[in-house]
């Protein structure tokens, strides 16, 4: 059997960034992935200045081929059903927009990891001093590997989560989030920007934007619903109240989120010698944007592992302990406290809201809140406050309900 120090199951940039700190700290490290690399990623690919930054200190200046046409982000624009919209800037110029099939597969590669594509995890057994991890490889056979550690990079639907808490899956609301890339016949929006509704009528996550010539038009619901219908309805919405004039497109793009854990603090961090990071754990960003989370907690996951190695310490303490600076960067994004005294967010809405008349204010106010009614259902509302009043009176979030 095959032995190593470190395996990370999902070449994706969580995967790419615990890899490069073990690589760099001379750990023998194994990136597994089920699919074949270069993977298909769905994803708008906007990274935002934070990310850039650590792509940049990481892994070097991005060349042409791990970015979509338009090369870069201005900012984010919000629309609301009483039709006021209004542009935020990303602090600090354009990001890039990535290709994510590329983008991740350039990093992954950057980390100095060796990576088996096509092997999927199957399974791991803790036997305190290891792991053995059982995946499927490319023939179809069952391959294990014995590793002192193993790191869970493979996102909202984790197979490692669901092999170390069997039961997680039913706790959380699952999501459906797809999109389509349409022929655009006509399209007014600005194309240097990612556009997103408030919209209750059209879904939890409505979004559009410009990519290599065409459009996406996505929408996130519950899962359940029908997605050819919620989007066709976007698509409609579009045409009648921004001119956005597309033509039909059938090929469908999705997959299910696990939207929720980092508004109510709720995440999932591994136990024994597994480690989870990057979506997995439940790092996403407002408006959905966890490339940056992804990277950085990957990172500290590397770290942690090299601090318990070197320092013969609990990992789990240890990645707790180190994990809580990036909990903290992600739950603030959506703590009310933090919006409204702080600027948790890389554009700034409180500026481009308080250049609107005091009219368009109370509209976007009241379209928000019906907005924010969409989400009842999941009583994230108290825990929301709990957590954000607990950050601001004792400088962080609790770990007592982290898994
Ligand atoms: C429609 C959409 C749009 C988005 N737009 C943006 C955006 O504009 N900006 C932004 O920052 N974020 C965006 N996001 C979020 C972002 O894509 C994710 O948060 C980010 O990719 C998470 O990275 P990750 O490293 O945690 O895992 P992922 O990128 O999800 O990668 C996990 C990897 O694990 C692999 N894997 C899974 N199961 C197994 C298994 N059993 N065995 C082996 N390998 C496995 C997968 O194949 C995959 O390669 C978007 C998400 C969606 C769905």
């Amino acid at each position: 059997m095959r032995s190593v120090d470190v395996i990370i199951i999902g070449a994706s940039l969580s995967g790419a960034a615990a890899a490069k700190r073990l690589v760099d700290a001379g750990l023998e490290t194994l990136i597994i992935e089920r699919a074949s690399l270069p993977r298909h990623k769905i994803c708008s690919g906007i990274l935002s200045p934070r990310g850039h930054r650590f792509l940049l200190e990481n892994f070097g200046p991005l060349p042409r081929e791990v970015l979509h046409d338009p090369t870069s982000c201005r900012g984010v624009t919000f629309h609301f059903p009483s039709m006021v919209s209004f542009p935020m800037d990303f602090f600090g110029g354009t990001t890039p927009h990535l290709y994510r099939k590329f983008s991740d597969y350039w990093a992954v590669k950057r980390s100095g990891a060796e990576v088996h594509d096509r092997t999927t995890f199957t399974g791991l057994e803790d036997n305190g001093d290891h792991v053995i991890v059982h995946t499927r490889d490319r023939e179809g056979g069952s391959v294990s590997y014995r590793a002192k550690y193993l790191i869970g990079a493979d996102g909202p639907t984790s197979p490692v989560v669901r092999a170390l808490y069997p039961n997680y899956p039913k706790q959380i609301p699952w999501f459906f989030v797809g999109q389509k890339l349409h022929e655009i016949i006509e399209c007014p929006l600005d194309e240097e920007y990612f556009h997103f509704w408030f919209h209750p009528g059209l879904g939890h996550y409505t979004w559009s934007h410009a990519r290599d010539g065409k459009q996406i038009v996505g929408v996130g619901f519950k899962v359940g619903e029908s997605f050819d219908r919620k989007q066709a309805n976007v698509v409609r919405y579009l045409e009648e109240k921004h001119g956005v004039i597309l033509n039909p497109q059938p090929e469908p793009d999705g997959t299910a989120e696990n939207f929720g854990p980092s508004l109510i603090n709720r995440y999932v961090f591994g136990k024994g010698n597994a480690i989870i990071t990057g979506q997995a754990a439940g790092f996403l960003n407002m408006i959905g944007e966890g490339m940056s989370c992804a990277l950085h907690s990957g990172a500290i996951a590397g770290e942690a592992i090299i601090d318990s190695n070197v320092r013969n310490r609990s990992l789990q303490e240890l990645y707790r302990k180190m994990i809580a600076s990036e909990v903290r960067r992600t739950s603030d994004q959506w703590n009310p406290f933090k919006v409204a005294l702080g600027r948790p967010h890389e554009a700034d809405f409180p500026e481009a809201f308080l250049k609107l008349s005091m009219k368009d204010r109370a509209r976007v106010l009241k379209d928000t809140w019906n907005f924010l009614l969409l989400y009842k259902e999941f009583k994230w509302g108290r825990q929301i406050i709990a957590a954000g009043a607990e950050r601001m009176l004792k400088g962080g979030y609790s770990m007592k309900e982290w898994k």
